[in-house]
């Protein structure tokens, strides 16, 4: 078997490890059951082995000069790159001007590499853990606006951390693979907008010849959920009862930590509830800690924040070219966009067409074409997209997702032509493929010798209007109508062929039919099809509701006549002549049937079928009287 490949989102914040398991890109967790590991690290004074993740978290008050944390944002820089904003870290780093940047630890030094490679290997073995077995090879993703320098030092730090690396991908075009954008067609364009914990990044995306391109990107190396956390923490001081811990605050970093974990903490609850409380009891000696916080507030503070990511897809709109209607899909990707202000903002920003949360589903088809604006796309766990979609570009690079079509679905419904000339639909149209159906048909008239299976697809009700995919011919013994019977069913496989196996379920026999044409169809002719189906919907529906009750009238025509003959001269002549009458209207409303519709006056066919029913009443008793005088003999 080849062996899988990782994806991996090395982020700012927090990193995490995904892979495609037996078809299914998943985001793998740690023992403890986290699936996103903070990007931090830190470095024990005894020389021990670093801590990664959570318990590096943990040591940032305590020992922040040997906690590095925001790592990415120095790999491949060198001293004379940084803004002065920049610099402020609680950590060293080396300023000697045109030289890479270092970590200065004081007893030692660190390539940024060297940092983000322990991040590396500590999501390797989280992997190799989850999946019991050893993995090497992997996908790693940077931010579309990296250059070849801080593209080269993630290589490097992959490499250092025991990995092969398969590729280095863009994290937008991650997203759009986690959300299967993919599959879009030539020229569709995606705007993918990614606010994290520190950084914010949107980009224009378009696929050509089958990979996404990016038409322009931009951002904020200095902007992200952290602000807003900031924010929260300025607020609760402000609100702060007594200035003396006002003052403590300020000049104790460990109080301040705790008040921006707690106000992260309320900020993450305003995702889901209206209200929270801030409460740290104890926080400097004998005082406590308390603020009481709402969405309204957290919504005001966001403002600038929000207003500047705007300004910044503006622009990455006009390098590109585009306006609104231009693209086809808007997706959001990061920890942050969890807030509801920042999902309804974006689909402002973008005039999106549905503010509808699409949980990462493409819709095709009609309502595809309906829309004037983009669809927004936010799935459940946006800062989990990156990974998975990393995880699927591994996927397709080591061969286990080749046929995307594993994620594929039948474009229009499969069927059978039944009697009568109807469509009976066996897999309807938006299954997921591979997909299995099946049913039992049966002999409509007496005597048949055989039952001709004819393979159909489409949505309309009438069978002459669908596309014929194939036909073949099940041969049975002369029977009882309704005592032959075939079970006929229809199996699609990964690679999207159609097998129709029809079993005479008498003696078992078979006949198979493959149909390679069931899945690829042109978008065009789908539309088509669908949208045919809609316009003629009423006109179908009366189709198929004529063609249905002739078949009762067939039925019972063929039924009067049998007991006609089966009674024979011991009918009253009044009593047969009333029926022949009644017999007669019924075959004049059928033969009234429009042919080239398939559509007739069903209220009057039912009418005259009604009649002819209690006409015959007499005569189903007198059946009954002899049948019974016959067993008494
Ligand atoms: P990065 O890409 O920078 O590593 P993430 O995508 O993990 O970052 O996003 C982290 C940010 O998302 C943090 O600021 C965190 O507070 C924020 N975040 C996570 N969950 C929520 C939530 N439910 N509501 C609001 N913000 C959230
Ligand atoms: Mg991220």
């Amino acid at each position: 078997m080849n062996n899988p490949i990782l994806g991996i989102d090395l982020g700012t914040t927090h990193s995490s490890v995904a892979i495609v398991d037996a078809g299914f890109p998943l985001v793998l967790a740690d023992q403890e059951g986290h699936r996103l590991t903070p990007s931090v690290v830190h470095y024990p004074t005894t020389g021990e082995t670093p801590l990664v993740g959570r318990k590096a978290q943990r040591m940032r008050v305590q020992a922040p000069s040997r906690t590095i944390y925001d790592i990415k944002r120095f790999m491949g820089r060198s001293a004379s790159d940084l803004s002065d904003r920049e610099w402020e870290v609680d950590y060293e780093l080396s300023r000697t001007m045109g030289e890479p940047l270092k970590v200065l630890l004081g007893d030692r030094t660190l390539r940024p590499e060297e940092v983000s490679a322990t991040i590396l290997a500590q999501l390797k073995r989280i992997a190799e853990q989850s999946m019991e077995c050893s993995l090497e090879r992997a996908v790693i993703t940077v931010p579309a606006y990296f250059n070849d320098s801080q593209r080269q030092a993630t290589l490097e730090a992959g490499r250092m951390a025991g990995l092969t690396v398969e590729r280095i991908l863009n994290e937008p075009t991650a997203a759009a693979l986690s959300y299967g954008l993919n599959r879009l067609k030539e020229n569709a364009k995606v705007a993918v907008y990614d606010l994290g914990g520190g950084t914010f990044d949107i980009t224009i995306l378009e696929m050509f010849e089958g990979v996404f391109r990016v038409l322009a990107t931009h951002g904020n190396t200095q902007l992200g959920g952290r602000d807003l956390d900031q924010r929260i923490v300025d607020y609760c001081i402000q609100q702060c009862a007594s200035s003396a811990l006002r003052e403590a605050i300020k000049s104790h970093p460990e109080c301040m930590a705790k008040i921006r974990a707690a106000a992260e903490e309320a900020k993450i609850t305003l995702s889901q509830q209206t209200e929270a409380t801030i409460e740290i009891p104890f926080l400097y000696q004998e005082e406590h800690f308390s603020c009481h916080f709402d969405r309204d507030t957290l919504e005001r503070l966001s403002q600038p924040l929000i207003e500047k990511t705007r300004a910044h897809c503006l622009r990455a709109m006009h390098d590109a070219k585009l306006e609104s209607q231009d693209l086809d899909q808007v997706i959001l990707v990061g920890g942050q966009t969890r807030m509801p202000l920042i999902k309804q903002k974006v689909a402002e920003f973008f005039a999106c067409s549905d503010f509808e949360e699409n949980r990462g589903d493409i819709r095709i088809g009609q309502s595809f074409h309906e829309q004037e604006g983009p669809a927004l796309h936010t799935g459940e766990h946006p800062d989990e997209a990156i990974a998975l979609g990393a995880a699927i570009q591994g996927g397709i690079l080591s061969g286990t997702l080749n046929h995307l079509t594993l994620l594929d679905v039948t474009p229009l419904s499969l069927g059978l032509e039944t009697f009568g000339g109807l469509m009976n639909v066996l897999i309807p149209r938006n299954s997921t493929i591979p997909t299995k159906a099946g049913e039992v048909f049966t002999t409509a008239v007496a005597n048949q010798r055989e039952m001709l299976i004819h393979v159909l697809q489409g949505e309309r009700e009438r069978a002459a209007d669908n596309w014929s995919l194939g036909r073949f011919v099940v041969p049975f013994e002369s029977a009882p109508r309704g005592v032959a019977r075939v079970g006929v069913q229809f199996a699609i496989d990964a690679n999207g062929i159609l097998k129709v196996l029809a079993r005479n379920l008498k003696d078992g026999t078979e006949q198979t039919l493959e149909i390679q044409s069931a899945i690829d169809v042109e978008d065009q002719q789908v539309s088509q099809m669908v949208e045919s189906s809609v316009e003629n919907a009423l006109d179908d529906m009366e189709s198929r509701r004529w063609i249905e009750q002739k078949l009762k009238a067939q039925q019972l025509l063929q039924a009067v006549d049998c007991s006609l003959e089966a009674c024979g001269t011991s009918v009253d002549g009044n009593m047969v002549e009333f029926i022949e009458l009644k017999v007669r209207e019924v075959k004049q409303t059928l033969a009234r049937e429009n042919p080239e519709t398939q559509k007739g006056d069903i209220a009057r066919l039912k009418a005259s079928m009604k009649e002819l029913d209690e006409a015959t009443q007499a005569l189903a008793a007198m059946l009954l009287d002899e049948v019974a005088s016959k067993l008494l003999e």
